[in-house]
């Protein structure tokens, strides 16, 4: 049945159980269509987004083509979130191995991800300027989807037979007891705006700075324990594919999931955007920068008509259909409660912000990298090199936490350390 699918030209009429397999595994036998549209209304000109559909893995090579899509969320200026959408992307793909194939590309994809987040926020911070902003970064490379994040800016994801779940982790102090835990534990104290009198008010904070998120990109006056280090999730659609709606919290917080994906069901991409910042408008009014990108990935047999999301009573009955009782047999195969279809394969998915654990598991590059190449900013150095910049620039004693991950430079093991709450001595 595999093989069958597989094959290139596809005979005009396929053995119903071939189309069920091709409708479910999605094996990446054709390249779907990506559309997209985008939407926005500013009020304080802090959001941006960034539209990249013409990427290639391999330079010259078409068959290597994969897409990018990503909002940024600037607060205390939008500085922070013009440089990530300068400079993220071109950092997350200098940390992929050169050489590899589309499979080991996919499977490098979260740990490059993880290290041109970081180097992101290094190089802000070199700027010395005080503004911060939420990224999330979303790669679409056939039906397989990777998405990385920090902050709130969501993206979700619609699939067929109206099942819509979160590719992002919200990284809000108010919600989020583990990233609590991590920042009090790191030094930063986590507590509600206190008024004169001692009225607390607002949402849960980190202090000093004041800010509501745990994870963002700059922030250079808030603390080391505000990381930049995404979550990442990396799922493939069935060969149906399914709808991307990528947002700033200026949509989420006036709209759930569900509405969201609901309002624009069945329009093309390029009004589902327009639709989902009016339905936003309209429950709350414009009080915050709002942002909207909708990416649709159709399956290239489908090409002329506008996105298949089909009604959800119709998908059921095609799922009763081919499974009997048992279609809801596979649900929680994944994990994940709102991914309760089996058409959506979860491949990959980690948050830790200890990046021995983002950069040193499951490591192994098959192209011959340096031996000290640092596997954040990508800079070679040799060890001599680095003993000297240790001793002449007064780095005197970090008490450096054992360390199992991969080479990292003196700047970014400072910068690991800073990020794990252990304190640097300085010779000034
Ligand atoms: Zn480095």
């Amino acid at each position: 049945m595999a093989s069958a699918a597989r094959e290139g030209n596809r005979p005009p009429s396929l053995p119903l159980a071939t189309l069920i397999g091709r409708e479910l595994r999605g094996d990446g036998s054709e390249r779907p269509l990506v559309r997209y549209g985008h939407s926005g209304f500013a009020k304080r000109g802090e959001d941006y987004f960034l539209v990249k559909p013409d990427c290639l893995r391999v330079p010259g090579d078409p068959t290597s083509a994969f897409s990018v899509f990503a909002v940024f969320d600037g607060h205390n200026g939008g500085s922070a979130a013009v440089f990530s959408k300068e400079h993220l992307l071109d950092h997350v793909m200098s940390a992929v191995p050169q050489g590899i194939s589309r499979e080991e590309w996919l499977q490098a994809l979260p740990r490059a991800l993880v290290a041109g987040f970081v180097k992101t926020d290094i190089d802000f911070q070199r700027k010395g300027e005080a503004s911060g902003t939420t990224a999330t970064l979303v790669v679409v490379d056939g039906f397989t989807v990777t998405v990385a994040s920090v902050g709130d800016s969501r993206c979700i994801l619609d699939t067929h037979g109206g099942v819509v779940s979160l590719l992002t982790v919200d990284h809000r102090l108010e919600e989020n007891v583990e990233e609590r835990e991590r920042v009090t534990a790191s030094g930063g104290e986590v507590s509600r705006l206190n008024l004169c009198g001692g009225q607390e008010v607002g949402p849960l904070r980190c202090w000093p700075g004041g800010l509501c998120l745990s994870r963002s990109i700059g922030d250079t006056d808030v603390g080391e324990f505000i990381v930049p280090i995404p979550h990442v999730k990396q799922v493939k659609l069935s060969n149906a594919g399914g709808r991307l709606i990528i947002a700033s919290d200026g949509i989420w917080d006036a709209l759930s999931s569900e509405t969201a994906a609901q309002v624009c069901r069945g329009l093309p991409a390029e009004l589902a955007g327009k639709l989902v910042v009016k339905q936003a408008l309209k429950t709350s009014g414009l009080k915050d920068d709002t942002t909207c990108v909708v990416v649709d990935i159709i399956p290239s047999d489908h090409s002329s008509t506008p996105p298949p999301l089909s009604p959800k009573k119709n998908q059921n009955k095609l799922r009763s259909l081919l499974f009997g009782r048992k279609s809801h047999s596979s649900v929680g195969k994944l994990g994940n409660k709102s991914s309760s279809f089996s058409s959506v394969e979860e491949l990959f998915e980690e948050g830790s912000a200890m990046l021995e654990e983002r950069l040193g598991r499951n490591f192994s590059s098959k192209s011959k990298l340096p031996q000290f190449r640092c596997a954040i900013c990508q800079v070679d150095q040799t060890p001599f090199e680095d003993l000297m910049t240790e001793n002449g620039g007064g780095y005197c004693s970090a008490p450096s936490t054992p360390w199992g991950g991969p080479y990292l430079c003196l700047d970014c093991r400072k910068k690991k350390d800073a990020m794990e709450g252990n304190v640097i001595f300085w010779i000034s």
